[in-house]
């Protein structure tokens, strides 16, 4: 990248910090893709071109992620926030109920929309403790024969993430993991839907990837509207209508980037000890306190406060100034947050890290 661009260190929860070869290659092909002579934002979704592009991304996410043959790759508009209706539409029959475990501000969403549509049972929450921890095990009230159970994997606005999947014996399992998407690897057979948007941890804003038990389709309705029928979609290779096609080929160069960086076990290696270190100085003098619990801390969104809002305020202006960008928390929390995903280069971390020692010493 020519010296004379300036990036800052982006901490933002959503859209995110993207890896920068990732970027040089979209600057590099976005007047022409070698293969086509014409622009990725110009491309016709039907050309061979395109269809190659969207098939590579696939078979990308399937090597990454070891899919198994059963299950079917969706790529999808309307974000994570549609799919908390289109799961309830497609999966959610008349006269069944649906478990959801209540995370987060995020699952507190997907419970609104699927009440909409059908009947729900909050098989747990942990909204009496302010979300700082996600439920137990132990605490889940399931249903017998539920239609199926709703988790949410990393709660991005409260700094949590559940470290082991529920059991949920022979329910399928739908999980949300809209921002810890591919930072770790994924027990997919253990899940019978997983989705989520793509501008947290795999791409820019516009698609959003839903994985899906290919037997689960037999659920979805002729009756619902086509758009949001997921049996469509796969039907046509989710090329019924026009994809966000710039947002599946930048997805695409995210996954060749993963696999680069040696796939899942090892970005979630190098995730564990970003995070890790960032912890360490939130836990080391009492000045920050992580507002998380610790068996339920966020290796993604790592979030704390200061001793005084002032103070927490004063932190957010100078870190900007210093060129550290998007730390301050959802506005429903406050305190401070900061995302780190996996294109966040462990130099940011340490330019955080040395910025809060500083910050200490002048404020604490
Ligand atoms: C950001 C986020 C969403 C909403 O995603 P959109 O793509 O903006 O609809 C849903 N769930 C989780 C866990 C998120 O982090």
């Amino acid at each position: 990248m020519p010296t004379t661009i300036h990036r800052v260190h982006n901490f933002s929860a959503g859209p995110a910090v993207l890896p920068v070869p990732v970027l040089e290659e979209i600057q590099r092909d976005l007047i022409a893709l070698p293969a086509a002579g014409m622009s990725i934002l110009e491309i016709s979704h039907r050309s061979k071109t395109f269809e190659s592009i969207l098939a590579q991304a696939e078979a990308d996410i399937r090597a990454l992620a070891g899919i198994p043959a059963s299950y079917r790759v969706l790529f999808l508009q309307g974000g994570a926030s549609l799919q908390f209706s289109m799961v309830p539409m497609n999966l959610l029959s008349p006269g069944a109920t649906a478990d959801y475990i209540d995370s987060g501000s995020w699952a507190e969403k997907a419970i609104k929309e699927a009440k909409r549509v059908g009947t729900v049972h909050v098989a747990a929450t942990t909204k009496a403790d302010s979300y700082t921890r996600v439920p137990a095990q132990s605490e889940l009230t399931l249903t017998p024969g539920a239609a199926y159970v709703h988790m949410t994997s990393n709660n991005t606005i409260e700094g949590t993430q559940c470290r082991d999947l529920p059991d949920v014996g022979s329910v399928p399992l739908v999980s949300d993991t809209s921002s810890d998407m591919f930072s770790r690897p994924i027990d997919v057979p253990r899940h019978a839907l997983i989705y989520a948007g793509a501008q947290k941890n795999m791409g820019p804003a516009g698609v959003t990837v839903v994985i899906i038990r290919a037997e689960l389709l037999e659920r979805s309705q002729k009756t619902l509207p086509t758009m949001l029928n997921y049996a469509v979609h796969a039907e046509n290779g989710s090329l019924y209508n026009t994809p966000p096609a710039f947002a599946v080929y930048a997805l695409g160069l995210v996954m060749k980037w993963l696999r680069a960086q040696g796939g899942l076990d090892a970005i979630a290696r190098a995730n564990e000890r970003k995070a890790a270190k960032l912890y360490a100085e939130i836990d080391r003098t009492g000045f920050y306190r992580g507002t998380a619990q610790k068996n339920s801390r966020s290796l993604m969104n790592v979030t704390f406060r200061l001793p005084s809002e002032d103070l927490e305020s004063q932190f957010v202006r100078e870190a900007t100034a210093a060129g550290l960008d998007g730390l301050k928390g959802h506005r429903s929390v406050g305190g401070m947050r900061a995302s780190i995903y996996n294109a966040f280069p462990e130099t940011g971390i340490d330019a955080l890290v040395q910025f809060m020692q500083q910050f200490e010493r002048t404020h604490g």
